[in-house]
């Protein structure tokens, strides 16, 4: 009998070439390839996107309005979709009100129990929520924190108001802000604020809003006078403030955060921490790591209540079988990384009874040692084995191996890639003659002549979050890598603590690039500015035509290509501009070409496929060139000159922001996992610059689970033995070979069987 598939007719989209495939059901299907091959082109945008929108179809107008929408994917047809969940690796929210355990669904359990078994009794499940009004704390309304206006540091007393006593953007001199306090009529402009009477500070600080007594002009008797705290306060510290948002890191300079004096931090009101199980509150609760609870709750006699406790028991489990004993229930989600996120959610569908999903995962491996890469294998075969289709976007050849089918994308990236080069078992690829098969039918070997320190940097007596009083050599200009488990503190140590301790470090990251909405990688580079000179110098009209963002921008979406459309009930839904076709420039202006392509062509080629076109207009050693060759050395060649940075994943922002990097010599440089995203033939291309930027005369530090890219580092600091409090700890600094002979260390350990 034919096996039950997913049928795949036609796909189109980005680079993909016209693909048909099945995929089959009730199984684990990964996805390999080089990076732009086209997989999240396939898995994503094509499959998880018509998934998604079938779904949207049967649903009310209501729940429509809570879905993302997405633009229909360029596919002919797909067969037996199944309703997705797709499990990624954006960050859980930062909001202060989600936690690990309410994102788990843990709390409501825990809820549950204290509401049947606590004593004195409470009241129902709910008052044990911090954001329920009946069981949060009434002063700091369940954030566990109170912020307060710092008035030393808000205002400058040996100056007047107009000289810019308030050291606040939009109430300096000139601000529009400030002109509230200055036309009020209630102050002197030009008296030092150290000579106000006191009644006018009350009135300067904190006078409630009210109409100004005689204001000094036409303008004071519209506006409403209110003293600088309550208006600070809604302005910015509302949580649901616009202006928050923009203002996150000049709001830090003058307010101050502290645990709430009325909870100490924990959230509720005495009423509902008076309510204990074996003395301990819900809050204490809270407080211990997954797996000291689980034994709490093991020691609990919940008679008629069994079924709640066990209900508990059995969804902490869940949190320590995936890796993640260390962590609290009250640990906000916006402090975890990447990878703990990504587990998060999975520990939610863990629990899930529904059968017969498709569950779609993006590089689950990110932020992963192959020892916790274990349990996620385990994770993700319990969930095929529940009757679910599993997709899997992945790099990672411990995870490739848990295949039951493999559909591998190339042969190359961007228009060279976009095909099937190999689909079966995993067996089969190892055989097959693509870069993947390549990989697992080479072998395997370790840096045998390390480069010698030139003496060492010492990290002093670190003791933030699970390190204590740790003292740790740093080899000067070498390629040094550090490892360990998740959660065993290396971010800890090497994101955070180090840059304490040298403020010179250079950390490379994967976070968003700030300040540019609108930009994309030709603004990045810094190389908009030639390429329209280019076109207005050969057809002699100005450069300003040729921008999206002034002179050339299409008059219907200004620019932006897409028009959003505000559907009321339905929410935004966002079309390619009708004028434009999605290009964002004037169509007059598509008229200039340039050696027989118009801007919005040329923005469309590719990196390299512009390092041939411009070959005759700038020299190979001009700057241009140069950032385009770099651009190649770091393997992001399919990355096409227009693309909107927005687009980029973690791992392609990392090396941008490294391409600018590569002519530095004597600093010391950090990548926070350099191979996201990277498949092992990507992944060479990167050893070889990070290796010349060694020999260039840097100190490199990366932090890192790719065995490929550890067995190859100069010197090894292995973190570990556990994750949290079991981590924290040295537990190996040396060389690879060294390493291959550590009993004690579980990167050792696969290490040694990464290469036999
Ligand atoms: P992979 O997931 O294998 O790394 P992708 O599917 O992300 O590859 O990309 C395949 C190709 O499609 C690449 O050339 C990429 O630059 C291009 N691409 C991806 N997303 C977009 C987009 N939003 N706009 C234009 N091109 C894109
Ligand atoms: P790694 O980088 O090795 O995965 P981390 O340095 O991220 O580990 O985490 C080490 C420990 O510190 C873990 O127990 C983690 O939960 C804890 N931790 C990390 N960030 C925070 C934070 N912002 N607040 C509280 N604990 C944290
Ligand atoms: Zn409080
Ligand atoms: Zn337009």
């Amino acid at each position: 009998m034919e096996e039950k598939a997913i049928v795949i007719v036609g796909a189109r989209q980005n680079n993909l070439k016209n693909l048909s495939l099945r995929i089959p059901k009730n199984r684990i299907t990964v996805f390999t390839g080089v990076s732009g091959s086209g997989k999240s082109s396939l898995v994503f945008e094509t499959i998880g996107a018509e998934a998604q929108r079938q779904i949207n179809e049967t649903q009310s107008g209501f729940a429509r309005n809570r879905l993302v929408h997405m633009g229909a994917a360029e596919v002919d047809s797909i067969e037996n979709l199944n309703v997705p969940v797709i499990i990624n690796q954006k960050r859980l929210g930062g909001n202060a009100r989600s936690t690990v355990g309410t994102a788990t669904d843990i709390y409501t359990h825990l809820r549950l129990l204290f509401s049947r078994v606590g004593r004195p009794f409470a009241g129902f499940s709910h008052v044990f929520s911090f954001n329920h009004p009946q069981g949060m704390c009434p002063r700091c309304e369940g954030l566990g924190y109170i912020q307060t206006i710092s008035t030393e540091r808000l205002i400058d007393r040996e100056k007047s108001l107009n000289e810019g006593a308030i050291r606040f953007p939009t109430f300096q001199p000139g601000g529009w802000r400030l002109t509230r306090y200055t036309k009020s009529g209630y102050f002197d402009n030009e008296r030092k604020l150290k000579d106000f009477t006191p009644e006018e500070w009350n009135t300067l600080l904190y006078a409630e809003e009210h109409k100004p007594k005689k204001p000094d002009s036409d303008w004071g008797k519209t506006v409403l006078y209110e003293g600088l705290f309550p208006r600070i306060e809604k302005a910015f510290l509302k949580k649901d403030s616009r202006e928050h948002a923009q203002r996150k890191k000049l709001l830090k300079e003058i307010i101050i955060k502290e645990i709430c004096p009325e909870c100490g931090g924990k959230r509720l009101n005495k009423k509902v921490l008076s309510c204990r199980i074996n003395g301990m509150n819900i809050a204490d609760c809270a407080a211990l790591p997954a797996d000291e609870l689980l034994a709490f709750a093991e020691t609990i006699d919940s008679g008629p209540f069994e079924s709640v406790a066990a209900e508990l028991r059995r969804k902490l489990e869940h949190l320590v079988a995936i890796g993640l004993s260390y962590l609290s229930l009250d640990r906000e989600t916006g402090t975890l990384s990447g990878g703990e996120s990504q587990r998060i959610k999975m520990v939610k569908h863990l629990g899930s009874s529904l059968v017969d999903l498709l569950y779609i995962f993006d590089e689950p491996s990110i932020g992963l040692h192959p020892k916790d890469i274990h349990h996620i294998a385990e994770i993700i075969t319990r969930i095929r084995d529940k009757g679910n289709t599993v997709l899997i976007v992945e790099h990672d050849p411990d995870l490739i191996r848990l295949a039951d089918h493999v559909v591998d994308m190339g042969p190359s990236s961007g228009r060279n890639g976009g095909e099937i080069v190999y689909q079966g078992s995993f067996s089969g690829l190892a055989r097959s003659a693509g870069k993947t098969g390549g990989y697992f039918s080479r072998s395997r070997g370790y840096n045998r002549t390390p480069r010698e320190p030139r003496g060492f940097l010492e990290i002093k007596h670190a003791g933030l979050y699970n390190l204590r009083d740790l003292t740790v050599k740093i080899p000067r200009e070498v390629f040094a890598a550090v490892t360990g488990v998740a959660g065993s503190g290396k971010s800890t140590l090497i994101s955070r603590v180090m840059p304490l301790q040298y403020p010179e470090a250079v950390i490379i990251d994967q976070g968003a690039f700030t300040g540019t909405v609108r930009g994309t990688l030709l603004t990045y580079l810094g190389l908009l500015g030639d390429i329209r000179d280019l076109f207005a110098r050969v057809n002699r009209v100005s450069p300003g035509l040729f921008s999206r963002n002034s002179g050339g921008a299409c008059p219907s979406c200004r620019g932006l290509g897409m028009e959003r459309l505000d559907l009321a009930f339905m929410g935004d839904i966002e079309t390619i501009c009708e004028v434009c076709g999605g290009t964002g420039f004037n169509p007059e202006v598509l008229k200039y070409e340039f050696n027989r392509r118009n801007i919005a062509q040329v923005m469309d080629l590719t990196v390299s496929e512009a390092r041939d076109f411009f070959r005759e207009d700038f020299s190979g050693d001009s700057v241009f060139m140069e950032k385009l060759n770099l651009l190649h050395r770091l393997g992001l060649d399919y990355l096409t000159l227009g693309q909107r940075l927005d687009s980029f994943s973690g791992g392609e922002r990392q090396r941008l922001k490294l391409s600018k990097r590569l002519d530095s010599t004597g600093r010391l440089l950090v990548l926070d996992e350099p191979s996201t995203g990277l498949h092992s033939a990507d992944t060479e291309k990167l050893m070889a610059v990070l290796n010349g930027l060694v020999d260039q005369g840097n100190t490199l530090i990366v932090i890192e689970h790719n065995l490929d890219i550890i067995s190859r580092a100069d010197w090894i600091i292995d973190l570990g033995p556990g994750a949290g409090r079991n981590g924290g700890k040295i537990v190996f600094e040396g060389t690879a070979e060294e390493l291959l002979e550590c009993k004690s260390s579980e990167t050792g350990r696969y290490l040694r069987k990464h290469l036999a």
